[in-house]
Formats: C-alpha cells, structure tokens, sequence
C-alpha cells in the first residue's frame, strides 16, 4: 500500500502499484515495511518534579521509538503544558501530550508528590492539583482545572464514593474526561465504576473490590497486601462482575502492567532505596488483566514508570510485550491496545489510533511483522508524527546528564 499525507493529514491509503504520485510530492520509500498508526502510551508522569532536561529525554525516546502521543497522568501542568506546546508545534522531538488536572482529598496531600508538582503554591489550591470535600464548589474547581489546558480530571485518592461520582458528572458537564483510579480510597472499584468514569488506572487496585477488608485512605496501601489466591484461576466471580460491567459502559481499562514490573526491578536492584513492596504483584496483576481481556474490556497501554536509562527503547515496548506473553492478548490486539484504545483513553481517536484518512498522519514503520513477533516494534526504521518524518537512524541516545538520578 501508498500512504498519501498532505500537510498533517492522511489523504489517501491507496495499492501503492496503482499510484498517481501527486505533482510536487515528496516520496518515501518504504517498500517491504511494515506500517502501523503511531503509538500512544495512556500513562506517563513527565514533571514531578519539573525535570525539562529529564522530560525532553523521555520525550525524545518516546517519540523516535514510535510514540506520537501520550497521556499524562497528573504533574506540575505548567512545565507540561509548555512541553506540550513545543512538541505539537514541533520545535522539541516529542510525542503530543493530553494532560488531566489532578483532584483528590485532603487528607491525600502530605504526599510530597503534590509538593513537587505545585511548588510555589499551597499544596491543594493549585488548579492543576486540588483538594476536594464536600465544601469544594465543583464547577468551579473543575471549569479552574480546564483553563490549565487539561482534557480531564484524574481522581487520584482519599475521596468517598459520593463525591467521586460528582466530580465525573461536572467533569464531563464541562466536556472534560474523567480518568480515575481503580480504587479512590475509600471509594470503592464498584463506586469507582459506578460514577462512569471513561477510565480507570491500575488493574491492581480493582481487585480490593473482591478483598474483606481495604484500605481506606492511599497512603495505607502497603498494608492490605492483596492475597493472589482467590485470583489464581481467572474467574473470580466479583472481578467478573466488575468487568462485565466496564465493558458494558465502555469504560477503558489502563492497566499498567509495566509499573507492577518496574516496582520489583527497583527492589531487586536496590532493596534499600526501593519503594516498599508493592499492594498487588505483577504477577497478580497480569493475572487480573488477563482476566478482564477474556471478559473483552477495552484495555489501553501506560507505563506510568520509564524504561531504564541504558534501553535505548520506550517502556511501551514492554508493556506491549507483557500484554502479548503474560496477559494473553493476540498481537494484533496488543497493538490495538497501544493505538485505538489509547486513543480514545485520551479522547483522541477521531485523530488518531488507526491508518485512515482524514485522521494524522502519526505512522510507525517497522522492519518485521509485529503479528509474527511482537518485539518488532523495536525494529523500527521510522515515526512520522503530524506528517513530519523522524528516521530512527537519527535517534540520540540518553546521556548521563539528562537522567541523572532519575532513572
Ligand atoms: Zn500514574
């Protein structure tokens, strides 16, 4: 096939044998490649703190390993916003970002990340990451937290169901997305589902749906360690449920394998500067999604943690992996995890997520068939993102100075 683009559009998708090549077109050749839509990663954290030296490195992997967008989960807004801006308009290699203001309880905000991400500003008043009750005028908090140029609200932690259900319905009022937790402690993964949220982060946390006792704040995770067992063969009754319901609504799952993964790589290679052990095992969690994959949820790709300084390749790459090996997903369907699905994570899918015309043109170009082996997404020769070309062979490592500390 011949890809047409005009600008940064897909004009046409054509036999490329019967090709009218347009007068005064560039042509590419990339006869023998295999072309997929550009990838998009539902879940990433560029700023906390603010880093541009660290982000424009991330974005830089991202991008020349196939990322033409991404969602960002909650961060200091006005470093991403203006990150944001420079790799739309193309003066920094990067992959678009779609960012969402961050709302949870007050008693979340001893977390030193909110500090990071609002420095200058008292934790819980900035538009960017508020604090909510039940005194919080909602329209206002949420019409403050559009004005940052966020497409959602992330509703991280620390709030009841009630007042989970409230923020979507003024959220999406406001023609914002919600993208929640899969647990708001105290608000269940049921309340959490039932205030239809469009997204729900982290299959770990959808499993204290089925436990006898859970955590009733974030920072308590640790010690409702999730027993794996009544998980173990792909049927629990309650997560079922649970999932029947997502799929019903359409409410994405954004899994994260990745993270699980991340989090016991950290803790074997540095018990003592590791984050404790995690709530929920990787283990449990692939079990778990593969699970709601058998129940056909939609199930988007996010990492929300960067692949090691040394991978010369994104984090998606893995977690497209863990979906196919662990998970259980056809590569096509991985594939589709990482383009539509996360496209419309991110509210995004009228431009982007498939080859079509009309839609960006935000192409991947590998040199073998991802369906016969999904690692192929690393053999890629090149992105194009909004119709500009960025060849692989001109990717510039990571160096020491921009992850520092970091990674
Ligand atoms: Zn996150």
């Amino acid at each position: 096939m011949a890809i047409v683009t005009r600008g940064d559009r897909i004009e046409s998708i054509v036999p490329a044998a019967g090709l009218q090549t347009p007068a005064g077109a560039k042509v590419v050749n990339v006869k023998g490649k295999f072309a997929l839509p550009g990838f998009i990663n539902s879940h990433e954290h560029l700023a906390t703190p603010p880093d541009r030296k660290f982000a424009e490195a991330m974005m830089r992997r991202d991008l020349y390993g196939g990322v033409t967008a991404v969602r960002d989960m909650g961060d200091d807004i006005r470093a991403v916003a203006e990150l944001a801006r420079e790799s739309l308009v193309g003066e920094i290699p990067g992959p678009d970002i779609y960012f969402a203001a961050l709302f949870a309880g007050r008693s979340f905000f001893d977390d030193p990340r909110t500090a990071a991400a609002s420095q200058g500003v008292a934790p819980g008043t900035a538009p960017w990451m508020q604090a909510i009750d039940d005194h919080t005028d909602l329209a206002n908090a949420v019409t403050l937290a559009k004005g940052t140029g966020a497409v959602a609200i992330k509703i991280y932690a620390n709030l009841p169901g009630d007042l989970v259900a409230k923020i979507a319905a003024e959220a999406h009022r406001q023609g914002l997305k919600v993208w929640a937790h899969g647990m708001v402690f105290p608000a269940t993964p049921q309340e959490v589902i039932d205030a239809r949220p469009d997204t729900v982060s982290h299959t770990g946390y959808l499993a204290y749906q089925a436990v006898e006792s859970r955590p009733q704040r974030y920072q308590d995770r640790e010690k409702f360690p999730i027993d794996p067992h009544p998980f173990a063969n792909r049927d629990n009754p309650v997560m079922s449920a649970l999932f029947d319901t997502m799929r019903e609504r359409k409410i994405i799952l954004d899994a994260t394998n990745y993270v699980y993964e991340t989090v016991e790589r950290m803790r074997a290679k540095d018990p003592k500067n590791s984050p404790p052990p995690p709530y929920c095992s990787s283990q449990l969690a692939e079990l778990l999604c593969a699970q709601a994959y058998k129940h056909r949820v939609l199930i988007s790709a996010g990492t929300d943690s960067f692949a090691p300084a040394d991978d010369p390749f994104p984090a998606l790459d893995s977690e497209i992996e863990i979906l196919v090996h662990k998970v259980g997903m056809t590569p096509m369907d991985a594939i589709r995890s990482a383009t539509l699905i996360s496209a419309m994570a991110a509210g995004q899918e009228k431009d982007m997520g498939t080859l079509e015309t009309g839609k960006l043109a935000n192409i991947v170009f590998l040199d073998a068939d991802p369906l016969q082996d999904i690692s192929a997404t690393r053999k890629i020769v090149l992105t194009v993102k909004r119709g500009v070309q960025y060849p692989r062979k001109d990717y510039r490592p990571l160096t020491k100075a921009e992850t520092a500390g970091r990674l």
